[in-house]
C-alpha cells in the first residue's frame, strides 16, 4: 500500500484531517508570549485568524525556556513564502520528512495505541518528544514546535510535531543555500534576530 504522503503546510489546499482527528483547545505551549494569549492575526497579511474558521499554521521556536521565535500564519501566506523556497529545498525537505516518519504510524501511535490519553484534550504525546528522534523534550535546549489550527482550536492529528534543535541542524543541511538566505531573512525581518543569534553556530531555525 502507497504510504499517504506526509501533510504539507505549504499546499495551497486546506489541510484535510484524518478521521480520527480532533480538535482540542489550543494550550499555553502554542499561544503567543508576545500577545499574553492566543494568536490573533496571519503575521503577513494580518487577516484575523480566530474568527475566520480559516486554517493556520502557528510554529514556536525555543531557546531553553524562552520563545526565540514564534509566528501564526494562514495557509495562504504559508503557501506564498513557500514559493519562496527554491524547488530543490521544497523537495529535499519533503524527502526527509518522507523518510524519516511514517504518517500513518504517527497517527496510528498516536490516536490508536495510546488510548485513552487520546481522547483527552491533551496534546503531550505529540509534542513531549522529537518526532524524529524520539528525544524528550526536557532534555533539549534548542526545539520546535508547529500545530496546525482552525479557530480557537488545534487540529490534532499528525499535528502538531515537535522537533528538537539537533533534527532542525539536520534539515537546515538539505536545504539550498539560498532557501537558507531567504529563510534567514526572513527570521531578520520579522523578529529582528541579529547573526549572532545563531549561537551555538550550528543551531539555525527552519521555518517548516
Ligand atoms: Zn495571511
Amino acid at each position: 500500500m502507497d504510504e499517504p504522503h506526509q501533510p504539507d503546510p505549504h499546499d495551497d489546499e486546506e489541510y484535510q484531517p484524518s478521521s480520527l482527528a480532533r480538535r482540542v483547545p489550543i494550550p499555553k505551549l502554542f499561544e503567543s508570549v508576545e500577545k499574553e494569549g492566543p494568536f490573533t492575526e496571519c503575521l503577513q497579511c494580518g487577516a484575523n485568524l480566530l474568527d475566520s474558521g480559516r486554517q493556520y499554521v502557528i510554529e514556536k521556536v525555543f531557546r531553553g525556556p524562552e520563545a526565540i521565535i514564534e509566528l501564526a500564519m494562514c495557509l495562504n501566506c504559508r503557501d506564498e513564502s513557500g514559493q519562496c523556497m527554491s524547488a530543490e529545498s521544497a523537495e529535499a525537505m519533503q524527502a526527509f520528512f518522507d523518510a524519516r516518519v511514517s504518517f500513518s504510524g504517527r497517527i496510528d501511535e498516536l490516536l490508536l495505541r495510546r488510548e485513552p490519553a487520546a481522547e483527552s484534550g491533551a496534546i503531550d504525546d505529540w509534542v513531549d518528544r522529537c518526532m524524529f528522534s524520539g528525544q524528550p523534550r526536557s532534555e533539549m535546549r534548542e526545539y520546535q514546535v508547529v500545530a496546525l489550527c482552525s479557530g480557537q482550536e488545534i487540529i490534532r492529528d499528525f499535528f502538531p510535531i515537535m522537533i528538537s534543535g539537533e533534527v532542525m541542524k539536520e534539515l537546515a543541511e538539505v536545504l539550498s543555500e539560498q532557501t537558507k538566505g531567504w529563510m534567514d531573512d526572513f527570521i531578520e525581518t520579522n523578529f529582528g534576530m541579529p547573526p549572532e543569534f545563531c549561537e551555538p553556530p550550528e543551531f539555525r531555525p527552519v521555518l517548516i
